[in-house]
């Protein structure tokens, strides 16, 4: 989702002459794009921001920005306590940067947090930053509206809106006429995405099928679904079309009932349980993966023990797990204590992380001997003599460089696994 922004953001400023330079020490304006989902994530930033000291006294003209979560959580603190900050902008007001930048380089600090109900940044066609041109972000839809407590998300980026399928039509369109072959349509939720036009109600498949009908040449994935909203229409849909990747990510964050109730996710263990069924039964091949969260308030041993049986019952492809982090003013932060003790929460997360390299190296392995169409990103890191691409299952191959290059499909026959990779060549 940041990526997106920053292009919107890059995008904005280009409208007003500002050019997008990868050299920092010539730099004119640096804006932190930030995220505040977990405490880890701020320190950073601020981190960064003392970095950013020495070349503001090296360059007075310097002017820098915060813009994006922590600019709407933290506002006027960042101003005042972060004397090098000039500028703070949320994510609902970055059409206002060009003004805002022109007051702060008059000698102002300037702000605006505002957030929207209307806005989705629509008509605005992105700069892309990305390096590999092969694969691009849409954003379909800003904020959220459920209140998970532990998260700061709709503090930060405000109620769910839905964006014009239309203008999102017209962005995948333009990417793939740019030279890329894969877009990723992303929402906080996704399967809540709804737009009623004058004609027709759109829903989150219908999008997706209207964007997968571009181009056979174009994959399609998306995120994040959220558990409680994945319906048959859309598992459907992505079995029918040849074009979406054959990968879901949803988060479960816990495996037991009494921490999912507390989170407010609103769906059970075995809910969950019956979803990952029906996306099995309907698309064999398809792959899960989720984000999961150890040491939420009240975690006991055997809350912690349901996640990771719940993960090995699932047998995810991959994962994304994190310590418990309070975020302040949340649901959780109001109503329950941050009880666990960081120690038993480092613990327990890394119970998790060991496990899931268990389960991702037996997913990669199980790919041994298959064959898979894939999208040449480009290079190996490694070596040029070897291509770096991706399964529709997401999943990174690796194999030789032959007679084909970056944004092409191959069909590619797996004959090996490492814990991240696999290793393959080219056949057919
Ligand atoms: N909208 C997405 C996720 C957004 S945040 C969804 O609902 O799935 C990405 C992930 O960060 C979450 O899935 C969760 O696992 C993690 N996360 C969010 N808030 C957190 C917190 N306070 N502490 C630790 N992890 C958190
Ligand atoms: Fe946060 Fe829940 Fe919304 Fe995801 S669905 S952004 S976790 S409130």
């Amino acid at each position: 989702m940041n990526v997106a922004d920053s292009e919107i953001v890059a995008s904005i400023l280009e409208g007003s002459g500002f050019v997008v330079t990868e050299d920092i020490d010539t730099a004119d304006l640096i804006l932190i794009n930030t995220c505040s989902i977990r405490d880890n994530a701020e320190r950073r930033v601020f981190a960064r921001l003392k970095e950013l000291a020495r070349l503001k006294k090296r360059n007075a003209g310097l002017t820098i920005g915060i813009i994006g979560c922590m600019a709407e959580r933290l506002k006027e603190q960042l101003l005042e306590a972060e004397k090098l900050v000039d500028i703070v902008v949320g994510p609902d007001a970055y059409r206002e940067l060009p003004n805002l930048v022109s007051e702060a380089e008059g000698g102002h600090k300037a702000i605006n947090v505002l957030l929207s109900h209307e806005e989705t940044y629509a008509d605005i066609a992105p700069v892309r930053l990305d390096k590999n041109g092969v694969s691009s972000f849409i954003a379909i839809m800003r904020g959220c509206n459920n209140m998970c407590a532990y998260c700061v998300v709709p503090y930060v980026r405000g109620t769910e809106r839905s964006r014009n399928p239309d203008t999102i039509i017209k962005e995948a369109e333009e990417a793939l006429k740019n030279g890329y072959r894969e877009v990723t349509l992303l929402g906080q939720n996704v399967n809540s995405y709804n737009w009623n036009g004058n004609l027709s109600e759109i829903n989150f498949p219908k999008l997706l099928e209207r964007v997968a009908a571009i181009d056979h040449r174009l994959r399609v994935r998306f995120a994040t679904s959220h558990p409680k909203d994945i319906s048959d229409e859309l598992i459907y849909t992505i079995a029918r079309n040849e074009n979406i990747c054959k990968h879901i990510h949803l988060p479960a964050q816990s495996g037991s009932n009494r921490i999912l109730e507390l989170m407010n996710r609103r769906y059970t263990r075995e809910w969950y349980m019956e979803r990952i069924k029906a996306i099995k039964t309907t698309i064999p091949d398809c792959a899960i993966s989720t984000d999961m969260i150890a040491g939420f308030c009240t975690e006991t041993e055997d809350d912690h023990k349901e996640s990771l049986s719940l993960m090995e019952w699932a047998g995810y492809d991959f994962a994304y797990m994190f310590k418990y982090s309070e975020r302040p003013d949340t649901k959780a932060a109001r109503n329950y204590k941050d009880d666990i003790a960081e120690d038993v929460k480092a613990r327990r997360l890394t119970e998790m992380i060991t496990l899931q390299n268990r389960l991702s190296a037996a997913s990669k392995k199980h790919d041994i001997g298959k064959t898979f169409l894939t999208l040449i990103e480009g290079n190996s890191k490694r070596s040029k003599e070897q291509f770096c691409g991706r399964t529709s299952q997401n999943k990174v191959v690796v194999f030789p460089a032959a007679q084909a290059k970056k944004g092409d499909y191959v069909s590619v026959l797996v004959e090996k696994s490492t814990s991240a990779t696999l290793i393959g060549k080219i056949v057919g």
